[in-house]
């Protein structure tokens, strides 16, 4: 069965770039079962509520200003599937969860960049999910647990984030280790995600060091809520890749599933 997956996006250059985190996205498309369609819950889309993409073809959206031109080149063209977009929606609404349907949102960077990676051909449908800046991560815990049966149908859940993510605090000269506090936190919430603390996780803004720094405002980490419930009960965390960017931007990935 497919796990669920957070996965740290990076800079939108992690599309065409030759680095470690690009290279671990490269292999593991290829290395899990091939889904029938893919959920992206993205920190690019923001909305009050869920807010389920719908669109029968999406836009990529190059949603990022002052990079290279290439990058604006580039184009994600997979297929949206409507009437997964529409399951969704009811299984979340069955779960309490007020959700929109929303036909116009396009496939922002969140989404294509580690696609683009994983699954170059763009062959797979893809349905983007928006998180919700208002909400904690017990709300995403929420929306990850009621998309959870999906994984037993051949579709892949996906949280698109970053592990730390400061963008008023990045060096880019910073080629040495990740900055200590970026470091601390990192390690926290690797560790207890990896113990399968999920309510010390869920807790993270008042337990885990250095939590208001290394996420300023939450939306790049609220991904990896959806993709925890995602997972279903008693699920097991496996760390898939770390590295790191400009300083303090940590690039962890996790894989969750059954034991
Ligand atoms: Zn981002």
């Amino acid at each position: 069965m497919l796990p669920s997956l957070f996965l740290s996006h990076g800079a939108p250059t992690l599309a065409l770039e030759d680095s470690p985190a690009g290279r671990f996205l490269d292999r593991l498309g290829p290395e899990l079962p091939r889904p029938r369609a893919i959920v992206v819950a993205t920190a690019h889309s923001l909305a009050i509520g869920a807010a389920v993409g719908g669109a029968g073809q999406a836009e990529t959206v190059h949603d990022f200003s002052g990079f290279p031109a290439p990058l604006y080149a580039l184009r994600y063209p997979a297929a949206g599937a409507p009437d997964l977009a529409e399951d969704i929606a009811a299984r979340l609404r069955q779960a309490g969860i007020s959700t929109r349907m929303d036909p116009a949102r396009g496939l922002d960077h969140g989404v294509w960049v580690p696609l683009l990676r994983m699954f170059p051909a763009a062959d797979i449908p893809v349905v983007p999910v928006a998180v919700n800046p208002r909400a904690d991560a017990a709300w995403h815990y929420r929306l990850g647990q009621a998309l959870a049966p999906l994984r037993h149908e051949g579709v892949l859940v996906i949280g698109s984030g970053g592990f730390v993510h400061n963008l008023g605090e990045l060096d880019w000269r910073g080629e040495n280790g990740l900055v200590p506090w970026a470091a601390s936190f990192r390690d926290w919430l690797a560790d207890r995600l990896l113990q399968g603390d999920t309510a010390a996780v869920l807790d993270w803004q008042r337990q885990a060091p250095n939590a208001a720094r290394a996420h300023p405002t939450t939306e790049h980490l609220l991904p990896l809520f959806v993709a925890l419930g995602a997972a279903g009960e008693n699920a097991r965390a496996r760390r898939l890749h770390d590295s790191h960017q400009v300083g303090s931007l940590a690039l962890d990935a996790f894989a969750f599933g059954a034991p």
